[in-house]
């Protein structure tokens, strides 16, 4: 991060008033002028241009949405700092107010700077239209009071606008994450044809679940998603396998609110499981300059989470003990189903189901047509353990053999192809849930 000398602030703002003088002497009109408010002589890291970035973003959106019209931008992206002045066709008292409402809007507002000149060059200040004066970033007193008083040292400040800034995004990305995964949660369900399962067409092998039933559990299912970054950012610096065991507890309340909102019908159980595992992994990866990492880190993460506990799961099981299909089928047959492809890093939707959804995509294929055949293949694969459960093993196995037979066929078969494949599972009663889980979790991971 390099530092800058007075003298190169000084000239900046020299630079600044230059651009804002020729804007005014052309259009006759306000100029807003945003720059971020930071203390110290550091004016650019990844940080600070992120919260630029929203800044400005933030700005340019209220324009268009309040239908003023921008005249002319003109951005600086300088060590010095980075800025925008805007030439606006509109009242300058409207733009301040409008300026205003956006710095008030958010915690990181405070470290905005959106000033407001008037076509006569003259400044509007924040009470003009009334709003107060901005407080201390420090110790949140009133006025300019602790800046002409030199009250904190500069470290002080930096890192009070650096927590301003950290806090902003920790919050504002698990509500990014949240709004990605309900996203991808209806985009799977969405996605038709789909083999045995709830589309927008039929619903599949089921009876007791409709498209709308999808609905009402993914939107009842959003706020988990957060809960579980949170919990990855709260528990980052713990071993991994902690985070798990925090989610652990989280994923049994989201189930109730699942049933709850379903009238007890299971749709997510295995996502659940699946996607709130990715959203732990992506809080203890994240960093308010990088909000996601990559999928191989992700996808490592996940494993280094869940390798323990589904290892002790799976060893403390005796024919007694088993409950559930997945934990029988694994005293069975040693197929670990979800909990096993979690704890060796989601292998089939690194290797297969991404890897079809990015094909598919290139060979010009939409993103639902994609995803269908990414299903195909996961499919194909012949580990769901959901088919298994309801169908025994032998048929499950023919089934997969159909999606083969038809990815061996034709790279990317037609429709019509797919949607007789969905006719025999329907036949058979057999739903591929699992695979459903992973597309989702493609989907998802597909979309940061
Ligand atoms: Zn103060």
């Amino acid at each position: 991060m390099e530092e800058v000398t007075l003298e190169q602030v000084l000239a900046a703002q020299d630079a600044r008033t230059q651009r804002q003088n020729a804007l005014l002497e052309r259009y006759h009109m306000p100029v807003i002028s945003f720059s971020m408010n930071l203390p110290g002589p550091v004016k650019d890291s990844p940080l600070i241009r992120r919260a630029y970035f929203t800044g400005r973003d933030t700005l340019l959106k209220s324009l268009r949405d309040e239908c003023i019209k921008v005249l002319r931008k003109e951005e600086t992206l300088a060590a010095t700092g980075f800025e925008i002045q805007i030439a606006v066709k509109e009242e300058a008292l409207t733009v301040k107010k409008l300026c205003v409402q956006i710095e008030d809007a958010t915690t990181l507002g405070r470290l905005f700077n959106m000033d407001v000149l008037a076509a006569d060059a003259s400044k509007l200040d924040r009470e003009e239209v009334g709003g107060s004066e901005r407080g201390c970033i420090v110790c949140g007193a009133a006025g300019r009071g602790c800046a002409s008083r030199r009250a904190h040292s500069v470290e002080e400040l930096q890192a009070a606008a650096r927590r301003i800034m950290v806090e902003y995004y920790a919050k504002a990305d698990r509500q990014d994450v949240a709004d990605k995964v309900t996203a991808a949660l209806l985009e799977e369900v969405y996605t038709t044809p789909k083999p045995g399962l709830v589309d927008r067409a039929n619903t599949g092998s089921h009876s007791d679940m409709t498209i709308e039933t999808f609905e009402r559990s993914a939107k009842a299912l959003k706020p988990y998603w957060a809960h579980c970054v949170e919990t990855g950012q709260k528990t980052a610096g713990a071993a991994p396998d902690e985070t798990f065991s925090q989610l652990r507890e989280l994923g049994k309340a989201a189930e109730r609110d699942m049933l709850a909102a379903t009238g007890g019908v299971n749709t997510h159980k295995g996502t659940i499981f699946t996607l709130g595992t990715v959203c732990g992994a992506i809080g203890r990866l994240w960093k308010a300059e990088t909000p996601y990492s990559d999928v191989e880190t992700i996808t490592s993460e996940c494993a280094a989470m869940t390798k323990a506990a589904v290892k002790a799961d799976f060893a403390a099981l005796t024919p007694d003990t088993a409950r559930t299909t997945g934990e029988k089928l694994y005293l069975e047959s040693g197929l670990r189903g979800i909990r096993g492809e979690m704890a060796d890093g989601l292998l089939s939707v690194k290797n297969i189901a991404l890897p079809m959804l990015h094909d598919a995509m290139e060979a010009g294929y939409n993103r639902n047509r994609a995803g269908v055949y990414a299903l195909l293949a996961l499919i194909a694969r012949g580990r769901d353990t959901n088919m298994i459960a309801r169908g025994g093993r032998k048929r499950a196995a023919v089934a997969s053999k159909w999606a083969e037979e038809l990815l061996f066929c034709c790279d990317f078969p037609p429709l019509t192809a797919v949607e007789v494949l969905n006719r025999k599972f329907v036949a058979e009663n057999l739903s591929p849930g699992g695979c459903a889980d992973l597309l989702a979790t493609a989907y998802f991971l597909d979309s940061i």
